[in-house]
């Protein structure tokens, strides 16, 4: 249909009675108008199915207000690079401008693929998606690690230290990767067929004191990076003899951790008082029930990353000097809170809303709207508001995450 036939199309629609200004959230297509009065139709140029996933940007609740720079990013906004033995793709400061001190990338394995063993200048931290995959690392006292990891659970390797992930049976793995460093690049590795590829071969002799005829068949590093491999053993044929364990283990079962349960949903909160290699990436997974809401608060110590796993949310974000914006939420986007801006975050979905909430911070934190007000004076709080006695009493002193 050509635009012009498009719009005597709506024209006829709305001429025929159709709300399309006066319950524009259910028109189809949705209209740019809040309510009688407020906007109007937009005949076009427009794209329907956007306008459609970001209602609260077509039409913004009336208390958002001011120009907060944009906090949402979508890992399908971005390209994939797809590799012999999986895929890769990446939300970083060049794609979201405001996220200064978290990088994150989305990558899958194949069952047996490899990404390659490489290093890089920032810590990595990791949750598990789908399937399984085992991990492995030397640090720099030569101690060594390697593990199996499962949907929910996590791995960190500091900055600088060597390791490898490989997809398992039955079908690979998919998982989420934070650095803690907006500038991060997957490109900008430190791979180990690059180095050896650069490195003259009497080098090569002098250092490993074998033959030459040993690097004669070094891979052209674009093969490698993430590459097909037969699947490993079992965990045991994979352990080193006589090899020294990491002091403190680099793989942690998040999700068997006990949650701070509550009628609206769950936390499970790890940073480095139960994950002490963590030492610069906190996190927070979150677990809304329909109709929940992730409660009134903010953070006291620094940005919060978010990257959404299942089901749909809608978060407020609160900039101080009048300034508020509203934004929604699907799998696959990335949201982010620069530091101390108060927010919530409603389940506007039918399914249960899974996101994880990350900080470049050894320590979680974060400071409860209502708890403040439970806790301070009454009179005071009484003073600012105008509450009444019985909702000062009703207000929670314990923190709630979730609320119903
Ligand atoms: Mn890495
Ligand atoms: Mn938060």
């Amino acid at each position: 249909m050509t635009m012009f036939n498009r719009r005597d199309a709506l024209m006829a629609i709305t001429a025929g009675g159709a709300a399309v200004t006066t319950a524009a959230q259910a028109a189809d297509p949705p209209q740019p108008s809040r309510g009688p009065g407020f906007g109007g139709t937009d005949p076009g140029p427009r794209n329907i199915p956007l306008d459609t996933a970001q209602p609260s940007l077509l039409n913004p609740p009336s208390t958002d207000s001011g120009t907060i720079p944009n906090l949402r990013f979508s890992f399908s906004d971005t390209p994939m690079k797809q590799y012999t033995g999986g895929w890769t793709r990446q939300v970083t400061a060049r794609e979201l401008g405001i996220s200064k001190s978290i990088a994150g990338v989305n990558m899958r394995l194949n069952a047996g693929g490899i990404r390659e063993l490489h290093w890089h200048k920032q810590a990595e931290w990791a949750f598990m998606l789908y399937g399984t995959a085992r991990i492995s690392a030397v640090d720099e006292q030569g101690h060594n690690f390697v593990d199996d990891v499962g949907p929910g659970d996590l791995w960190y390797f500091p900055a600088g230290i060597p390791h490898s992930i490989q997809g398992l049976a039955a079908d690979g793995c998919e998982f989420l990767l934070v650095f803690d460093d907006g500038e991060f690049d997957e490109d900008s590795t430190f791979l180990l067929s690059d180095w050896f590829k650069h490195i003259p071969p009497d080098v090569l002799v002098k250092n490993f004191g074998v033959g030459a005829e040993n690097f004669r068949n070094l891979p052209d590093p674009s093969t490698r990076y993430i590459f097909p491999a037969p699947l490993p053993g079992g965990l045991d044929s994979d352990r080193i003899a006589g090899a020294t364990p990491v002091p403190r283990i680099f793989s942690h079962h998040m999700t068997a951790q006990a949650p701070i349960a509550s009628r609206g949903g769950k936390v499970w909160i790890t940073d480095s008082s139960v994950f002490p290699i963590s030492q610069s990436i906190a996190a927070a997974l979150v677990e809304i029930e329909p109709g929940g809401m992730r409660e009134l608060h903010w953070h006291p110590n620094t940005d919060e990353w978010q990257y959404w796993i299942s089901g749909k949310g809608r978060m407020g974000v609160f900039a101080s000097h009048g300034q508020s914006r509203t934004f929604d939420f699907s799998a696959g986007d990335v949201g982010y809170v620069p530091f101390a801006m108060g927010h919530y975050v409603e389940n506007t979905g039918d399914t249960p809303l899974r996101f994880l909430e990350m900080f470049k911070s050894s320590y979680y934190a974060d400071v409860s709207l209502e708890q403040w007000l439970a806790l301070t004076p009454p009179e005071l709080v009484q003073a600012h508001l105008g509450f009444s006695d019985a909702a000062m009493q009703s207000l929670r002193k314990t923190k709630t995450p979730v609320v119903p």
